[in-house]
């Protein structure tokens, strides 16, 4: 009963009642006229009070007004029902709308196998579960050898067809070896393992790809035999994202198609073992970011004037675990994981900044700084030389910039382009481990270059060698010769210094006269040489000190 008003009053209840009202009024006013008496209000009190089927009829207002409440009660159920009805199918359909779209993104429509966008959001996140729990993650990408001849000869429906029956062959080859198989795009297709054991895992997934491709194709009366070329890669040897992965077995792929089809794995430059090395990039990073490299600074002297010519800026890093470690432990590491130019403007920043207050001190002399070959091919090297010149007020020409012989000579347009630049600002280009590349001369007249460096493994056996002897002496005679000031490394002995002064070497560095230090002790190894070697200097002033 509640609920038929829980709608409150509706408004056929009203109707019904007040028409039910007239009803009753209309046969009381009949009875009335119909017994031949006056219509008064008093005969019509009578009436109804003495005719049982008026009273009856009296409660005919309530009835009907209760039945039209109900029956509009029922109504609106009804609707609100059939309302409800339809937003449920829409609902429905929307969602298996959605469910369509989202298949069709991650889906590739000819054959149903994932496509290139999904596959590469699945393996990012494959890797990054390989990263939390240490293990590795193999790609292969397979590619249809001669495919663009099938489109070509038998038209492009021919070749999807070919597409769809390699998508079922390659899909049950891979099946319960969960992994993802997903067609790359064109006829290539890529398939991401979780967890790989070995690479001997990898060869024989490679290997039953290749072999379901082996029986021929059958098209309608057409019968082709089908090849593919496969290359494969590896977390974290080969790369660590998803992109980077794909495209290294990719790389391989092509390098296993140009050998005549295939498969090949990504040859690592990186050892396997070497998991520690992501960590050392990450830590290198911060290492860069909070100072803990140190600059050494090792001394160059003017042999024949016998004054301090400048120092050699020397990267090391004060690890916090590991220890002291020198260059060599981590600079390859930097030029693998991209870091070197950071690491390269840490180090011009700090030798300028020493340099500067050694000028501030009276000692006006050099700084040279070692450049990789990464670094030199930044078009905005130069530029960013330029700045921080002017930062640390140095004037150009007391920078040199060391670039080994191999470098300069690998990409020798490129660095001709960076060297002419910096050479234009004034700055100092040295050849540095002169003796181990394979200079071209034509290439060297060109270079504008200041000076080469003779490798110290010439240098250290000159003495009881006559060959490296004979090549020190040939090197500082070039040099000369090219106009380039000749520079000794690697002197030990007080024997190695005077010879190379009487063949004539400009600038002589080794330990003999100086390790590398850092700026404190360089400081005092200054004060010290001065003591010894210009003590009249020091009683005229500061004025005599260093070429520059
Ligand atoms: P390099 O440029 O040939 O530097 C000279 C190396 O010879 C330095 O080794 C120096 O400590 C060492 N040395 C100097 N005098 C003597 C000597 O009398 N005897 C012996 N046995 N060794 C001597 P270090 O500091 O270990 O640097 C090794 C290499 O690391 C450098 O060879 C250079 O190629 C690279 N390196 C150092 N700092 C940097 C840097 O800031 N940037 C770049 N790109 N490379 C750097
Ligand atoms: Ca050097
Ligand atoms: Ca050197």
């Amino acid at each position: 009963m509640t609920s038929i008003f829980s709608g409150g009053l509706s408004r056929y209840a009203l109707y019904g009642f007040a028409i039910a009202v007239i009803a009753v009024l209309m046969a009381t006013v009949a009875a009335v006229m119909l017994s031949g008496k006056a219509l008064t209000l008093a005969n019509l009190y009578a009436a109804q009070a003495s005719n049982p089927m008026l009273m009856a009829l009296d409660l005919m207002p309530f009835i009907f007004a209760l039945w039209a409440q109900g029956l509009a009660a029922g109504f609106s159920d009804e609707k609100a029902g059939a309302r409800s009805k339809k937003t449920d199918t829409e609902q429905s359909e929307k969602l298996a709308l959605k469910a369509e779209a989202r298949r069709l993104e991650q889906e590739d429509t000819l054959t149903g196998l994932a496509n290139r966008a999904h596959f590469l959001q699945q393996l990012d996140a494959s890797l990054r579960d390989a990263e939390l729990n240490r293990t590795r993650v193999g790609v292969i990408v397979l590619d249809l050898d001669g495919f663009s001849e099938v489109n070509d000869q038998f038209g492009a429906a021919t070749g999807d067809r070919v597409l769809k029956s390699v998508a079922r062959r390659l899909s049950n080859a891979t099946e319960n070896t969960g992994s993802i198989l997903a067609r790359l795009g064109g006829n290539s297709f890529g398939l991401a393992i979780d967890a790989l054991q070995s690479t001997q895992a990898l060869e024989d997934l490679a290997q039953r790809m290749r072999d379901v491709l082996v029986p021929p194709c059958t098209l309608d009366k057409l019968s082709l035999n089908l090849a593919a070329s496969v290359g494969g890669a590896v977390y974290p040897d080969n790369a660590t994202d998803s992109f980077g992965l794909v495209n290294a077995a990719d790389g391989a792929m092509q390098h296993a198609k140009a050998g005549g089809g295939g498969f090949e794995l990504v040859q690592t430059a990186i050892p396997v073992e070497d998991a520690e090395m992501h960590s050392l990039s990450a830590e290198l990073r911060t290492a860069i970011e909070q100072d803990q490299l140190v600059l050494y600074l090792q001394p160059l002297i003017d042999v024949q004037a016998d004054e301090v010519h400048g120092v050699e800026a020397l990267v090391r890093w004060q690890h916090p675990r590991r220890g002291f470690l020198p260059p060599g432990e981590f600079i390859p590491r930097a030029e693998r994981a991209g870091l070197m130019n950071e690491l390269s403007k840490w180090v011009l920043r700090r030798a300028l900044e020493y340099n500067a207050a050694l000028r501030k001190q009276g000692w006006s002399i050099g700084v040279s700084v070692n450049l990789s070959a990464r670094s030199l091919l930044d078009p905005d090297f130069p530029d960013l030389l330029a700045d921080l010149l002017a930062t640390y007020e140095v004037p150009s020409e007391v920078l040199t910039i060391e670039i080994t012989e191999d470098t300069l000579m690998s990409d020798q347009r490129r660095t001709m382009d960076v060297v002419t630049r910096v050479s234009n600002m004034g700055i100092h280009i040295s050849i540095d481990d002169f003796g181990t590349g394979y200079s071209q001369l034509t290439y060297l007249k060109r270079l504008p270059a200041s000076e080469i460096k003779i490798d110290r493994s010439f240098v250290t056996d000159m003495l009881e060698s006559d060959t490296d002897m004979a090549i020190v002496k040939a090197t500082i005679e070039l040099g000369h010769a090219l106009g380039l000031r000749a520079v000794a490394e690697g002197i030990e002995y007080e024997n190695q210094s005077v010879k190379l002064r009487e063949l004539g070497c400009d600038i002589i560095q080794g330990y003999y006269m100086g390790r590398p230090m850092p700026y404190d002790k360089l400081c005092e190894w200054l004060a010290e040489w001065q003591l010894h070697h210009q003590p009249e200097a020091m009683a005229v002033g500061e004025s005599a000190r260093g070429s520059y």
